[in-house]
């Protein structure tokens, strides 16, 4: 599969948008995917995303992707398993010091990331490799962290506004508002006031 990682680096922009897609679809899902439950989601979808990963990316499922910060080159391909940039070794050509006849993957990563439309994330410092999360499933991490950002701004939104209409009602009863106020903002200020 090394030559369709080499295709994957050379048409990074391409699958950028298709991750960003995938993505946005499955933060989408979310209200889904937790009715049914993220242990069955992830179950059905760990084996699909290591067809689909190891066939293009040669993925070995450390279950924290990096590819969209590393020009769609997996740096665990690297034989030093280096994460954040190449070694000293890199031969003339940009060819691997342990592995000559492969391409060095952060030569790769960096014409990857040059093409991409956020390929400057290649110069964020990634963490090391928590090897508790192999196997499992990044896309349905990556998207449920997402989700769970955007259910916490949502919330923190309604509390506010929730405060806003309580404090208005306090110290100016007459601007407080007209329309009725949602049920969760009237319980979350009786709640407070007791
Ligand atoms: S960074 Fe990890 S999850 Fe992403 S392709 Fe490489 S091994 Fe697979």
């Amino acid at each position: 599969m090394y030559r369709l990682r080499l295709f994957a680096s050379r048409h990074s922009r391409s699958f950028e948008r298709i991750y960003t897609l995938l993505e946005g679809a499955m933060v989408a899902m979310d209200p889904v995917f937790r009715r049914v439950g993220y242990r069955r989601v992830e179950a059905v979808l760990t084996p699909i995303e290591r067809l689909v990963k190891s066939l293009l990316f040669d993925c070995r499922m450390c279950g924290q992707c990096v590819l969209s910060s590393t020009g769609m080159s997996c740096p665990m391909n690297c034989p030093k398993g280096l994460r954040n940039g190449p070694c000293g070794g890199v031969r003339p050509g940009g060819f691997c010091e342990v592995k000559p006849q492969m391409r060095c993957v952060w030569v790769e990563a960096w014409s990857g990331a040059t093409r991409m439309r956020h390929g400057e994330q290649i110069s964020i410092v990634l963490p090391p490799v928590d090897h508790s999360l192999k196997g499992s499933s990044a896309w349905l991490r990556a998207a449920r962290e997402k989700a769970e950002v955007r259910r916490a701004a949502k919330e923190a939104q309604r509390t506010t506004l929730a405060r806003a209409f309580d404090d208005a009602r306090e110290h100016e009863p007459s601007s407080a508002p007209l329309a009725p106020e949602p049920e969760t903002s009237v319980e979350a200020s009786r709640e407070r006031r007791t």
